[in-house]
């Protein structure tokens, strides 16, 4: 049996400079703002080197806040601000830009949407720099229903797919005469889309490793199943010998937010069935 790894696969820009922020922040007063990624394994190895996870600023009374790369809105920086707390900003550049873009359109006038989950945090951060006033798009018919308005402006979530974006704004075209679009997608994500989507085309089955809660790494095994049978797990543990017996060959891709060491454990166990 073939076992091969996609070509782009597991952690992103964003993430890694996430982690190697919280790493270097790990003085055992330091938590990140919600988990650092959606990888519980991860979580637990950062706790153990010294970097707690918080829900709510006010469960801190002193030392450093990390915003994750998901991003937060501005009202968090002045909470930090005002509780006194250090606050180092992991969030990834690419979302920063959609958070200043939805920001610019709100001052612009625009009504502003946002193409996205409307509970991923990533959404919740973009939202809340439109000054609370974006309209949050998560499907087509969410688009078509949204009535005209003078001035529109678009943005997404960053691992929103290109076709859904494309296919979503044709939706909107007809709302007003004066648009703006900002892509404001990842490239990461399309990345890791088409590689995965490519492979998926080439073997038997798939195993997809990732958080369960993790939206891109669930996105990646919707696309894997479209091609063949696909199987997605968190860790090695989880993986059953009876899903390969048949196949000759096995593909094996992972979220952004999948750590290495876990990639390197599936695929050994891969190899030795
Ligand atoms: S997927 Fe893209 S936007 Fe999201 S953290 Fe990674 S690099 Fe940043």
């Amino acid at each position: 049996m073939e076992v091969i790894l996609s070509e782009c696969l597991g952690f992103c820009y964003g993430v890694k400079r996430a982690i190697k922020i919280a790493e270097e922040h790990a003085d055992g007063k330091s938590c990140t703002l919600g988990p650092i990624i959606h990888n519980p394994q991860m979580v637990e190895r950062l706790k153990a080197k010294g970097v707690g996870t918080v829900e709510d600023l006010k469960a801190m009374e002193e030392g450093t806040i990390i915003i994750r790369s998901h991003g937060v809105g501005p009202q968090v920086y002045e909470e930090a601000k005002t509780r006194g707390l250090n606050l180092v900003d992991a969030t990834c550049p690419h979302v920063k830009k959609a958070q200043m873009s939805a920001k610019d359109l709100a001052q612009d006038g625009r009504t502003v949407v946002i193409i996205g989950e409307k509970n991923h945090p990533e959404v919740k951060g973009i939202f809340e720099w439109s000054n609370n006033r974006a309209i949050i798009v998560e499907s087509e018919q969410d688009a078509q229903n949204l009535p005209p308005c003078p001035k529109l402006g678009i943005v997404s979530q960053t691992t929103v797919s290109g076709e859904n974006f494309v296919k979503t704004v044709a939706h909107l075209l007809g709302k007003s005469n004066d648009i703006r679009i900002l892509r404001t997608i990842c490239t990461a994500t399309d990345q890791r889309q088409k590689a995965a989507l490519e492979l998926a085309g080439k073997v038997d089955v798939m195993i997809v490793i990732g958080g369960r809660n993790s939206a891109n790494t669930t996105r990646l095994a919707q696309l894997c199943r479209t091609k063949c049978t696909t199987y997605h797990i968190e860790t090695a543990q989880e993986l059953k010998p009876v899903w390969l017996e048949k196949a000759d060959k096995v593909g094996i891709t992972a979220g952004a937010s999948t750590p290495d060491w876990i990639i390197g454990e599936v695929y050994k166990k891969c190899q030795m069935i």
